[in-house]
């Protein structure tokens, strides 16, 4: 018999079943066949933290003039220019672009962070189109922030967030409430955000401390930190997303983690931000993997995490765990068996070899086969991102 991967709905109409040279009775005979000959089935990739708004930057954005000095600059040079330079055509093309890379890369479920300041209301649903279209898993939130029109702009974040928990979520891409930042908000901001994921029963999803400025910050408003401050105002639900936590003691990472909170490492970005490597995560192993806007190939970010941990002389056997964390993080967010490969999980799949993944499977639907995306068109997707790409960098050079 040829090995193969058998997907179908097992007897309570759940997800999937794999045979590797075996027969498997729970699937009928409608089940479809992908060969996995001379491959291996593992669990799909999960990207902790990422935004999907950064998905045109590869496609040539200009460097910023003149070169940031430090992480605020960096913000405010390039990201905060980029994400009020999108409008919704641009959004949907950068969404689309970077699904299509992370499916392709084996990476089934992508959390993301989103800040479009001049297209907030139904950007959510711009991006949900995305996941939709192309087959992926995700959670997704709008950070609310009151950098660029204050309260009321914060306001706008946080009922997106509502507005896409009622109306746009699906069982596969599931809304989160999310502050960009401690530093950006007002103590009202955060205990609104707090008081609505208590009513909306979702998990926050928020930067916590990758610079040192977000602690200063929060010690001048006479908190004893970032985490301190979310946490007295009632913004840490369990199952919050912390993504960074790099200026903090182990002992403030173990207590979010006690909490029920998941940290997210993003070694690529802090190393390119030089914002320091996170060592205190290595404090609990509630820690996934994220790429923070780089593309969703969580191998190479893992390998990034390799080299940048060795030379931080980080605990070798806690930061090779993090990669599949993501996978306990998935299961609770959507209340899953954690073990991919049994009936009634998630069902999200790669048959990979050694050229990378052949065949991919969300939720126990086919959505890569022979490397290629079965649900759209990665020419056409990526011919639409480059004329949008160039329209969005003329829209930044006059900002
Ligand atoms: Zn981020």
């Amino acid at each position: 018999m040829r090995d193969e991967l058998l997907i179908g709905p097992d007897d309570s109409g759940r997800v999937v079943a794999i045979a590797q040279g075996r027969v498997v009775d729970a699937v009928g005979p409608d089940a479809e066949r992908l060969e996995a000959g001379g491959a291996q089935i593992t669990p799909g990739h999960v990207n902790a933290h990422t935004h999907l708004y950064s998905g045109l930057a590869p496609l040539g954005m200009p460097g910023p003039e003149p070169a940031p000095t430090c992480f605020v600059e960096i913000l405010e040079r390039v990201w905060w220019k980029l994400d009020r330079a999108l409008d919704a055509d641009s959004l949907r093309a950068s969404a689309r672009l970077y699904v299509a890379n992370a499916l392709l890369s084996g990476t089934t479920t992508i959390i993301d962070h989103h800040e479009s300041p001049a297209l907030i209301e139904g950007s959510l649903d711009v991006l949900a189109g995305a996941y939709g279209e192309l087959g992926a898993r995700g959670l997704l939130g709008y950070g609310a922030t009151e950098r660029n029109g204050g309260r009321e702009e914060a306001l706008a974040g946080l009922e997106e967030c509502a507005r896409f928990a009622r109306t746009g979520a699906t069982e596969t891409v599931l809304a989160a409430v999310a502050l960009h930042a401690s530093f950006t908000v007002s103590d009202e901001t955060i205990a609104d955000a707090g008081a609505l994921c208590s009513e909306l029963g979702v998990v926050m999803h928020v930067h916590v401390a990758e610079d040192q400025a977000d602690v200063i910050d929060a010690v001048e408003r006479g908190y004893d930190g970032p985490l301190e401050r979310l946490a007295r105002l009632g913004a840490l639900p369990q199952g919050s997303i912390l993504a960074h936590g790099i200026h903090l003691s182990p002992e403030q990472v173990s207590w979010a983690a006690e909490q029920g909170c998941w940290w997210v490492h993003n070694p690529r970005s802090n190393e390119g931000n030089e914002v320091g490597y996170a060592a205190a995560l290595g404090a609990t192993t509630r820690v996934a993997l994220g790429t923070d806007g780089w593309p969703a190939e969580m191998e190479v970010e893992a390998e990034a995490l390799e080299r940048l941990g060795s030379a931080a002389g980080d605990d070798p056997q806690r930061r090779g765990k993090r990669l599949d964390a993501g996978h306990r993080l998935v299961a609770e967010l959507f209340g899953t068996s954690e073990n991919v490969l049994q009936p009634g999980a998630v069902g999200d799949l790669v048959v990979a070899d050694e050229r990378g993944p052949r065949h991919v499977v969300v939720a126990g639907q086919v959505v890569v086969r022979d490397r290629q995306l079965v649900l759209g068109d990665l020419e056409k997707i990526r011919r639409e991102a480059e004329r949008e790409a160039r329209a969005v960098w003329e829209r930044m050079s006059a900002l």
